[in-house]
């Protein structure tokens, strides 16, 4: 197998081709990684989000990665990890912003049932509020995996 570094048009490609992501916040020492939706656009991942522990993390400490990855074999896959800075999108003063990442993420199968589902069960509450954020990138790389022989 032979790991090679991608370059930043193919680490983009991927992020344009992808919808789930491996969000990493930290806080006082401590990781925290959660599997994510994401809609990606020029330097940003708009997300729709529960309120919870990745949020009061972030606002905490706004730095955080994002992994994204396709495997189609042990020795066949691409992985590209982005460094960010964490930005929420309460209203009313990013209406637009909001408006713009729902009109991204409306474009991904079921984008709403996983961010919101998943609370609904532990809260049993009818209603919801749901936040947007996004994650501008500050940094990337990405390592592809080719089967040797091919
Ligand atoms: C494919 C997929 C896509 C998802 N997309 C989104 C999305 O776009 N937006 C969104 O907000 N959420 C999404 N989720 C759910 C997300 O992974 C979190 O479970 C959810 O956002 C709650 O995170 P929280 O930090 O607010 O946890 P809280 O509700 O505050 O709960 C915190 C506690 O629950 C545990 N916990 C939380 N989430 C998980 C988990 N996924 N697995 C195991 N333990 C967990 C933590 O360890 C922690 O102890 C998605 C999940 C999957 C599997």
């Amino acid at each position: 197998m032979l790991v090679n570094e991608m370059t930043e048009k193919d680490c983009r490609d991927l992020l344009a081709r992808s919808s789930i992501g491996r969000l990493g916040c930290s806080q006082d020492n401590q990781p925290y990684v959660v599997p994510i939706y994401f809609a990606y656009e020029l330097d940003y991942f708009y997300v729709l989000s529960t309120i919870g522990q990745k949020i009061e993390w972030m606002r905490a400490n706004p730095k955080v990665c994002i992994e994204i990855d396709e495997i189609a074999s042990e020795s066949e896959w691409v992985s590209v990890i982005v460094n960010g800075h964490y930005q929420e999108l309460p209203e009313p003063q990013y209406a637009d912003e909001r408006a713009h990442a729902r009109k991204l993420l409306e474009k991904r199968y079921l984008w709403w049932q996983n961010a919101l589902g998943e609370r609904q069960v532990k809260s049993g509450e009818e209603l919801i509020t749901p936040t947007f954020f996004r994650i501008r990138i500050g940094s990337m790389t990405g390592l592809r995996a080719i089967a040797e022989g091919r």
